[in-house]
């Protein structure tokens, strides 16, 4: 036994560290970051956090039952009424709601009423003592095993913390938890929490919104500790999950009276009434958020989905936040997250200059929309809305100029860009070149019927603006320039595998864009442990 060495300053209790001989031992064998982490864990840093989760829990354990409703009451909307209300709710509903139903999920925090619970008065095992009757759980031990069981590569769900807690004593032990002994009475703080205790821990976290504010202090703490450094672009992307539920066709009337289908999960009701088509009570989605997600290919996917926004240079993730509706589609929700980026990390306004996206967001009100409010620089992957490529009014020798801008000779050669031309208003072309350094015209049999007087440079083109109307010349995506940059989109690629491979899994296990937001941020807060313990 010896004292700790991250004891707080002015911490009344002595408080008393076990170090295990086994630890030693343990943190030389244990694959994997999460054992160090969990070890060394700077518990002073989330005491507020813990004050704030004593108070709610104190606020739960104060709630009355749920009221019952007056036998007489009915509700007067039918099922099927209730599908159709809830469908015209959507983001993605079919006809414009006023004001607009918000593009990414907001959380409903629920408010602390109790604040009697202070950050002095917590750590690890120092458990408040508003809390009468049985001692709670630790909120650090609770909180590490979460965070562990993510470093582990699991979902970090209470099923997941529960079953490893019981299986593995290294990381029990390592979160303040011991297993049962014979001598004891039947409860004891310190003993591994019931999957009742985890499940109740977890919700608590994600109705006070303390799961997100503790994933923006992690991510706060590497951009100011430098563990993070700032980046002039910005990239991002969405993501799915597929949901822990089913969905229903909903068929509804369009604006010209014409019937349309759409997915939308199935309706359930949160009170335990036994006749749900009687009972007074609201009928709810039973999984909130879900949605169609289509994939290339037109696959589709019913699930969730997520948008990830992160620094190529250093391809670490900044935030990933849950979208109300996972069948809006892309185009539409990189601004409003960009924006919740910036409002969350004021100082980093000053560096980002520009973002990169996919095809997605290749939009010119979008790009207006980017400079105007934010003064920053959309990129996006060129998406040239033709699938045809180019076959009239071509330069002599040319067969095909594609949907990308890329002409191909009667040869089969791709000709490279060279710039633009301004005053006639064309675009230039050369013939590539081979590995030995000359054009591949020297020699090509189609000479007659293309470039029988060009020099040893090979073939040169010009394209007028008007053959290529759908190419915007102050951003061509053939110039180097444009490639160049977009080379560093993909990287956004990696932070999502990280998230969703690498510290869980891509099947969700609960319902509802708030237990969606939670996991998201669960994962969150692994991560940005990881990457700064890695640092
Ligand atoms: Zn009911």
């Amino acid at each position: 036994m010896m004292l700790s060495p991250r004891l707080a300053e002015g911490q009344q209790i002595p408080l008393i560290h076990e170090v295990h001989s086994d630890d030693e031992h343990l943190l030389n064998t244990i694959d994997g970051e999460w054992f160090e982490i969990l070890l060394y864990f700077s518990w002073e840093e989330y005491r507020s956090f813990a004050a704030d989760y004593y108070n709610a829990l104190y606020d739960f354990n104060q709630l009355p039952p749920r009221s019952t409703t007056a036998q007489d009451d009915v509700n007067p909307e039918t099922k099927e009424e209730a599908r159709q209300r809830l469908l015209l709710d959507r983001a993605t509903a079919p006809r414009p709601t006023n004001p607009p139903a918000p593009i990414l999920y907001q959380g409903e925090v629920v408010e602390l009423k109790a604040q009697d619970v202070q950050p002095s008065g917590v750590a690890p095992g120092v458990v408040p003592l508003r809390l009468v009757g049985r001692k709670p759980k630790c909120f650090f031990g609770l909180l590490k095993s979460f965070i562990g069981v993510s470093l582990m590569g699991f979902p970090a769900e209470p099923e997941q913390v529960h079953l490893l807690l019981k299986s593995n004593p290294a990381f029990a032990r390592v979160c303040g938890f011991s297993h049962k002994k014979k001598d004891r009475a039947k409860y004891h703080y310190q003993q591994v929490p019931s999957l009742r205790k985890l499940e109740q821990f977890d919700q608590i976290m994600t109705d006070a919104g303390i799961w997100d504010r503790i994933k923006l202090s992690e991510v706060t703490t590497n951009l100011v500790s430098g563990v993070i450094r700032p980046e002039k672009e910005w990239v991002g992307d969405t993501t799915h999950y597929h949901a822990y539920s089913s969905f229903e066709t909903v068929r509804y009337e369009d604006d010209k009276g014409k019937e349309q289908k759409k997915s939308q999960s199935k309706l359930t009701k949160t009170c335990r009434c036994e006749d749900w088509h009687a009972c007074p009570h609201a009928w709810e989605l039973r999984d909130e958020g879900a949605g169609t997600i289509v994939k290339s290919g037109k696959k589709m996917i019913w699930g969730h989905k997520a948008s990830i926004i992160g620094l190529p240079k250093q391809g670490i993730a900044l935030d990933a936040v849950a979208i109300s509706d996972a069948a809006t589609h892309d185009g539409q929700t990189f601004f409003p997250h960009v924006e919740k980026v910036l409002k969350e990390h004021p100082n980093l306004a000053q560096s980002v200059q520009r973002v990169l996206y996919d095809s997605a967001c290749d939009d010119a009100p979008l790009k207006q929309l980017f400079q105007d409010k934010l003064g920053i620089e959309l990129k996006a992957s060129f998406n040239p809305r033709r699938s045809k490529a180019i076959t009239e009014t071509l330069p002599r020798g040319i067969e095909k100029i594609t949907p990308y801008g890329v002409p191909i000779c009667l040869a089969g050669h791709e000709f490279d860009y060279q710039g633009i031309r301004y005053a006639s208003e064309k675009f230039i072309y050369r013939a590539p070149q081979q590995d030995d350094g000359l054009s591949v015209c020297m020699g090509c049999g189609e000479k007659p019927q293309c470039c029988n007087r060009s020099s040893e440079l090979g073939r040169t083109i010009t394209v007028s603006f008007d053959t290529l109307k759908h190419i915007d010349p102050s951003d061509p995506p053939m110039a180097k320039r444009f490639k160049a940059i977009m080379t560093r989109r993909p990287s956004v690629e990696r932070m999502i595998k990280r998230l969703k491979c690498d510290l869980g899994d891509d099947r969700l296990s609960k319902r509802g864009n708030d237990s969606f937001q939670a996991y998201l941020d669960k994962t969150m807060i692994s991560y940005h442990l990881l990457i700064r313990h890695l640092h």
